[in-house]
């Protein structure tokens, strides 16, 4: 693999210390930047493959600084939270944010979302390449067929399920919200009908999970929304 160039945004010293030194540590390389503005500059000298974004900065929000960065980068964002709240994070995640890191994390917690990422910037490069078929795991779809396969065996999917699935699949990686899966899903006007939501959710999960209660495809975020993962 790649040495992935990271942006670590955190004005807390100590911990982008702890960031820095585990990155280096995992010989992935990385640029600093204490503030927002700082961000910004380096951002656009560097072009990082990943930001790392603590959302208490100094001089900026950290919400309007994952929309002024997302105006003109795809680079996945990995937010950093010391609130515990999770409105910080669904607004985090709807400005463009594709994951989150609550305050204190371990090392582990970190490398594996960085993992997660490496992934996903894989699967945005097979999409780049025009790839027809999406393959995760024993889970296949065709798009040109719009079809569904579990080990071969094509899936009985209902259109809603079936755009469920696909949405979440071209998101590989990426915590998306309740908002967002019911904007796409069902279009403007049923950002709140998260109940309906739960319901294809849980039908979609019974056809696609072989043990439910513990989802190997599709996580759940409690009051957050759902991800899917890369399998294997
Ligand atoms: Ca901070």
């Amino acid at each position: 693999m790649n040495k992935l160039l990271i942006l670590v945004v955190e004005d807390d010293k100590p911990v982008r210390n702890l960031i820095c030194t585990t990155l280096k540590a995992h010989d992935y390389r990385y640029v600093e930047a204490p503030t927002g503005e700082a961000a910004i500059m380096e951002a656009t000298s560097h072009n990082p493959e990943v930001i790392l974004l603590d959302l208490g900065l100094p001089d900026m929000d950290g919400v309007e600084l994952i929309h002024k960065i997302r105006a003109w980068s795809m680079a996945p964002i990995i937010v950093i939270s010391a609130r515990s709240e999770d409105s910080d994070k669904i607004q985090a995640l709807d400005a463009g944010a594709d994951d989150y890191l609550t305050k204190p994390f371990s090392v582990e917690e970190l490398l594996a979302r960085l993992r997660v990422t490496q992934r996903r910037l894989s699967m945005m490069e097979g999409e780049r390449l025009g790839e027809t078929a999406f393959v995760n795991g024993d889970l296949r779809i065709d798009y040109a067929a719009r079809c569904a396969y579990m080990k071969g065996e094509e899936m009985h999917l209902t259109p809603i399920e079936y755009k469920l699935l696909c949405l979440l699949a071209q998101n590989t990686g990426k915590v998306l919200t309740h908002t967002f899966i019911t904007q796409k899903v069902w279009g403007n006007g049923w950002e709140n009908d998260i109940a309906s939501l739960r319901v294809f959710m849980a039908t979609l999960r019974k056809k696609l999970e072989s043990a439910p209660d513990s989802p190997q495809f599709i996580q759940t975020h409690i009051g957050v929304g759902y991800r899917m993962i890369k399998v294997g």
